[in-house]
């Protein structure tokens, strides 16, 4: 085959990349080695509604499974802090069907999607990738010539190392997941997010209601958490193990079925420094473009999309050396952001579960949304007013 773009992978990145490059008129390949778009679900599957309006959006209904109208956090000890109010808002959906309709958008702009097609391998000329080697089902690899070649593969990244791409993952960044669907959960029309060393060592229990009282109760705990006796857990850093447990003392969850069970794996890392090589790009989670305070990508990996394909018509039609123009922009408008974030991160780490009572004990809705806006200092300055000995952690949130 030949074609202006071949994208590997058609989660929300791919997806989002192809439509936008399509609409230019490009001629784009996406191959998906899942046999079906969007399934096995792997997701929590919580995303902002604002963040589709931004790429002109608007969610069918049947990819929504519920509106939420905020959060509840809860301390270790169990203080609850609730957050409401119009940016807090969000959907939970039914990414089976979103991240399958973001793939028919693509399509309809005349994109060529190709499930159960792995891509195996890249093909170098000269010292330059031409394109990927893919197979479907297993078949005899064929070839896919390009101008440009995309990795949208989420956190495998097998094509992106191969292009040069550092899209490995250490395990002090990364989270290892574990979810279940389960019903029935009586909600408060809120997500909620159980923090704590015992619960879940660096990281947090979820519970995000969907419709028909069903929920995803899932957990991430860090990746080089090996023994979470140490954090005050019970033997082994098994994150299904920890959310057994945590199930098993819910009133509710105790009683409940489960409807899905999987293990993921997400990257609360920095983000990579280099998306651009050449003619190949890397976009979404395979460029580690995910929030590393709650691991969520999904509306990240969309608008990477776009911002790439933004500069695919002029690589395609005058040279790749346009592509870097979605690095120098991604990393202006989103990478600066997810470095403060990443920073929080590490200072979160080094909080003991007492410390992480007191903090929730000053939050509110002002310091919640300063939170969100990357605005550190104003919050980090009222714990260390009360509470002095966490200058030394928090004095880096200061600046
Ligand atoms: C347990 C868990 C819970 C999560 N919960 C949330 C949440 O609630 N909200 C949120 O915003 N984010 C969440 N995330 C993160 C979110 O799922 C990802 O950030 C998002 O899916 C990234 O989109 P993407 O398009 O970059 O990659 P993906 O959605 O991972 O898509 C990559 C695609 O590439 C394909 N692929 C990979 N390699 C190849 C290859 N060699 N050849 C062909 N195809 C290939 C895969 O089959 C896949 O379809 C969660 C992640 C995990 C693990």
């Amino acid at each position: 085959m030949e074609c202006d773009v071949v994208v590997i992978g058609c989660g929300p990145a791919g997806s989002s990349f192809a439509r936008i490059a399509a609409q230019q008129g490009l001629e784009v390949v996406v191959v998906d080695k899942r046999k079906e778009i969007g399934v096995p679900v792997r997701c929590g599957e919580a995303l902002g509604v604002s963040e589709p309006a931004k790429e002109g959006l608007s969610i069918p209904k049947y990819a929504i499974s519920l509106e939420v109208e905020g959060a509840k956090l809860i301390s270790p000890s169990g203080h609850a802090v609730y957050w409401k109010g119009e940016e807090t808002r969000g959907y939970v959906l039914e990414r089976k069907f979103f991240d399958k309709w973001l793939g028919e958008l693509a399509a309809q702009k005349g994109a060529k999607i190709m499930a159960y097609t792995h891509a195996v391998d890249i093909i170098k000329e000269g010292g330059k990738v031409v394109g990927v080697k893919a197979s479907h089902g297993g078949r005899e690899p064929f070839e896919i010539r390009a101008k440009v070649i995309v990795s949208a593969e989420g956190m495998e990244a097998l094509i992106a190392r191969k292009m040069g791409f550092k899209s490995y993952h250490p395990l002090h960044e990364v989270d290892t997941c574990y979810e279940y669907e389960m019903a029935p959960y009586e909600h408060e029309n809120v997500i909620e997010l159980y923090f704590g060393n015992k619960i879940a060592p660096r990281g947090y229990v979820w519970i995000f209601p969907k419709a028909n009282k069903k929920a995803n109760v899932g957990i991430g705990i860090g990746g080089n958490v090996i023994n979470a006796k140490k954090w005050g857990g019970t033997e082994g850093a098994d994150p299904k193990k920890l959310l057994d447990e945590f199930i098993e003392k819910n009133e509710q969850l105790r009683e409940a079925s489960t409807f899905l069970d999987f293990g993921g794996v997400i990257s609360v890392g920095e983000p990579l420094k280099e998306l651009v090589r050449d003619n190949c790009m890397v976009i979404g989670t395979a460029a580690k473009q995910v929030d590393p305070i709650h691991g969520g990508g999904i509306a990240l990996a969309m608008e990477a999309g776009v911002m790439a394909a933004n500069y695919a018509e002029e690589a395609v039609k005058k040279g790749p050396s346009a592509l870097k123009k979605y690095e120098k922009e991604w990393w202006e408008r989103k990478g600066q952001q997810l470095k403060r974030r990443h920073l929080l991160r590490k200072v979160m780490e080094r909080l003991g579960d007492d410390d992480l009572d007191y903090i929730f004990q000053q939050l509110n809705h002002e310091a919640l949304l300063n939170i969100m806006n990357n605005n550190f200092a104003p919050v980090a300055m009222k714990v260390i007013a009360g509470r002095p000995s966490l200058l030394k952690v928090l004095g880096a949130l200061m600046g």
